[in-house]
């Protein structure tokens, strides 16, 4: 269980779940139409987004969670979905490698 292919695959099932986790969040605040079309943008000023500021973790980290443009807050919730995912997407990794060790 603790080899390095058992970290790469939580690590990269805490990523996913973390992008799945971003995603619920702004279909939850824009809707499903809102989700599936445009890019994100600032709630402040609605500049567009570049994709390095929708890292997961990375870019609320690096900006403070704000925005860089206008510096208006950005949501705590985007992060917490983030985080909430990242800890389902880890755990539903885990329950998968705990399944096949058997
Ligand atoms: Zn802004």
């Amino acid at each position: 269980m603790n080899t390095p292919l058992g970290v790469i695959l939580i690590v990269f099932g805490a990523l996913a779940g973390a992008v799945v986790g971003s995603f619920a969040e702004v279909v939850r605040s824009r809707g499903w139409r809102g989700a599936l079309h445009g890019r994100s943008r600032c709630d402040g000023c609605r500049r567009e987004l570049r994709w390095f500021e929708l890292v997961p973790f990375l870019s609320y980290s690096v900006q403070r969670g704000r925005c860089r443009t206008c510096g208006s807050r950005i949501g705590a919730a985007v992060l917490l979905a983030e985080i909430a995912g990242a800890a389902v997407g880890a755990v539903a990794v885990l329950v998968g490698l705990g399944l096949s060790a058997r």
